[in-house]
């Protein structure tokens, strides 16, 4: 018996005809005898509906916080997710099939305290695996699970991807399949780059690295769980014929494939480019260059939650003075800024400087680990553009660079077709 996990993202299920093209998906599955689970998003554009009324609403007076309480948001923003699983449900008894829709608390999927960025620790996948085994489809909301005050928590924008992929896990599927509105993992955002070439299969870890730097087919936790978990995840088109010939094939189905790089025949030196809006870089200028400085900086921003990214160091010439320069999410930057000042003694710096509206466009690829001069190629290719670098971090395997915004979309067009990624 085979079983599989199916994920529709949001404009998969956007209205009731495109929920019903995905029960002729899941009908698919379910004629070729397998046993099926499927996770479902909201409608696209519910999600930020809700998130904007919780934001709209009353405050406490005093309150600092954009939202009055995380888990009354909780409660809010979960409930598109309830609507489009109880709706497929419906569509698929219409069409004779035996289904049945399910929340999360209702499973239970269990998940930490982190109301509105939680984890998941725990599915008890026993109800739905015997039921499946009865020839019941279940129709899972994604996004959400129960926390441990008995709550509804949910899992982070984007989180239907990791709810699906930790249910397959759960229940041991043997693929799950995330269909959306792309037809698979491209060399990059194939809406920014039409040159770009979709993946037949892609390593985890480039995964890990495309989603956690601004690919957001996936969310990052998925792939992480996807890794772990060694789950056979596909991402693949809800919009094609669901029974156009090949849709069912169960070892190729039409899509990429994330699975380890071994599996990988032929692996380029660059798999992708992924790119991140919204960076903010602050300086601060004329430090003290003695131990303990980068301590006094970024302990305080890590106690705040505020999560930094590159940072970059300059010395004075005669040792005696520094610049210490780093990025931050742009939302972050005010909360940085204060955070900097209630430590200025402590740190000891002159001033303070910044300035948002940057992008962090990075080149991925495990090839890089083998190849020399894969850096030096994007920066002379940049050059010749005449796009500025503010910073650049690397690691083994990706090399993150920091521009204006303005020219985000020529540095990924750029660094795309200078490694040879564009299709012909
Ligand atoms: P869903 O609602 O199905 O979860 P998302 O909007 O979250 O869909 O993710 C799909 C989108 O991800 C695509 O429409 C595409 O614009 C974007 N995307 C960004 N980078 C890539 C990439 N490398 N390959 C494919 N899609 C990408
Ligand atoms: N509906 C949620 C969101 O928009 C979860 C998801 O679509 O994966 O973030
Ligand atoms: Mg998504």
């Amino acid at each position: 018996m085979v079983r599989i996990v199916m994920k529709f993202g949001g404009t998969s299920v956007a209205d009731l005809d495109r929920i019903k093209n995905v029960a002729r998906h899941v009908k698919r599955e379910v004629d070729a005898g397998h046993e099926v689970a499927v996770v479902v998003s909201a409608m696209s554009g519910k999600t930020n509906e809700l998130v904007g009324w919780v934001q709209g609403a009353p405050k406490v007076v005093g309150a600092n916080s954009p939202f009055y309480d995380a888990r009354e948001y909780d409660a809010v923003v979960a409930s598109g997710e309830q609507v489009t699983s109880g709706l497929l449900a419906i569509t698929l008894q219409a069409m004779d099939i035996n289904a049945r829709s399910w929340q999360g608390w209702q499973i239970p999927i269990r998940t930490d305290n982190a109301h509105g960025a939680a984890r998941i620790l725990e599915i008890d996948g026993s109800d739905i695996i015997k039921r499946m085994g009865e020839g019941q489809v279940a129709v899972i909301s994604g996004f959400q699970g129960l926390g441990p005050d008995n709550r509804i928590a949910t899992l982070g924008r984007g989180g239907s991807d990791t709810s699906a992929v930790a249910i397959a896990a759960a229940v041991k599927a043997d693929r799950c399949d995330i269909y959306t509105d792309v037809d698979g993992v491209y060399t990059t955002d194939p809406r920014i780059v039409p040159q770009a070439r979709r993946l037949k299969k892609i390593a985890f870890e480039e995964m890990l690295e495309m989603a956690s730097l601004g690919a957001k087919v996936l969310q990052v936790r998925s792939v992480e769980l996807a890794m772990v978990h060694k789950v056979r995840t596909f991402v693949r088109s809800s919009f094609e014929d669901p029974d156009a010939p090949g849709m069912g094939d169960f070892l190729n189905p039409p899509g990429t494939l994330i699975c380890d790089e071994e599996e990988i025949v032929e692996q380029e030196v660059v798999t992708g480019i992924a790119y991140a809006k919204d960076e903010a870089q602050i300086s601060l200028r004329r430090l003290a260059d003695r131990p303990g400085v980068s301590a006094a900086i970024f302990g305080p921003l890590a106690e705040s939650h505020i999560n930094v990214d590159m940072i970059v160091q300059n010395i004075s010439e005669d040792g005696s003075k520094t610049d210490m320069t780093f990025t931050v999410p742009s939302g972050d930057v005010d909360k940085a800024i204060k955070v900097l000042g209630e430590n200025k003694e402590k740190i000891g710096y002159d001033v303070v400087q910044n300035e948002s509206g940057l992008v962090k466009v990075s080149v991925i690829g495990i090839g890089m680990r083998s190849h020399a001069g894969v850096a030096a190629t994007a920066f002379k290719a940049l050059a010749d553009k005449g796009i500025n670098i503010k910073a650049i971090t690397t690691s083994e395997i990706k090399i993150s660079i920091l521009i204006d915004g303005p020219y985000a979309e020529l540095a990924v067009r750029t660094l795309h077709s200078c490694y040879g990624l564009d299709k012909n």
